[in-house]
């Protein structure tokens, strides 16, 4: 399908799933997963107004970063491994993926070194088996507040979660009242308004995920069609 009209129908569902609800569209950040997608195709989906692209890997980000725009905001969605915080840390606005204590202090060590702060959320698995990544629930909350209360460079905004890979809508939409409440609960415990982010809904998944208070949503299938890799 052509991009311009993939757009246009995302934005009209996107609309729809807010009206059900009485939310506000405005409230509603589209970041577009631009991974596998070549940046002649993110120049266009750039052209169409879009600012918010997301990648899943380190390297891939670093280099259309550094061949587009420049007031393109940069998503980091995927696991983060050590030694690519360098690629990621000084060009994405927003790390969604923070998935560790220890990936916290190598980040915050790295943003010290080079005078930086960054923002990201904390990924919570809330699937269990499908994702490998992601930190369980339970422990989340006590992660959470350490990383805001001892790595200042880091200043978390809010949760991101996927949502457990099934056609049951029920267990899609508890996973993400879950993730709702968790956000609300760590909100109330630091300075209101900094972590009011949740990322949650992709494709499959984000007109519940918008029904149930996702401020994010990470669409690429729906845009850019099916990803060959
Ligand atoms: C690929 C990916 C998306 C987008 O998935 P679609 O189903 O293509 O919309 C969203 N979030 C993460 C973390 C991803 O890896």
């Amino acid at each position: 399908m052509e991009l311009a009209k993939a757009y246009n129908q995302l934005l009209q569902r996107v609309q729809a799933a807010c009206k059900r609800v009485g939310r506000n569209t405005s409230d509603i950040r589209l970041v577009a997963v631009s991974k596998t997608v070549g940046t002649d195709i993110i120049r266009q989906a750039y052209e169409l107004g879009i600012r918010d692209f997301g990648e899943n890997r380190a390297q891939d980000l670093r280099d259309k970063a550094g061949l587009l725009p420049g007031d393109i905001n940069w998503h980091f969605i995927g696991h983060l491994q050590t030694n690519k915080i360098k690629y990621v840390a000084p060009k994405a606005v927003l790390i969604h993926s923070l998935d560790s204590w220890e990936l916290a202090c190598a980040i915050s060590d790295y943003c010290k070194k080079h005078n930086l702060t960054v923002q990201a959320l904390m990924q919570v698995n809330t699937s269990g088996e499908v994702s490998k990544y992601g930190l369980p629930a339970e422990q989340a909350e006590e992660i959470f507040l350490r990383i805001y209360k001892e790595l200042p460079n880091i200043r978390l905004r809010g949760l991101m979660t996927m949502a457990p890979l099934t056609e049951d809508k029920s267990v899609i939409r508890q996973t993400f009242r879950k993730l709702k409440q968790l956000q609300e609960k760590l909100d109330s415990q630091v300075p209101t308004g900094n972590a009011d982010i949740l990322s949650m809904g992709m494709t499959h998944d984000f007109e519940i995920a918008i029904e149930e208070g996702s401020t994010m949503i990470r669409i690429g299938t729906a845009l850019f069609g099916t990803r060959r890799r």
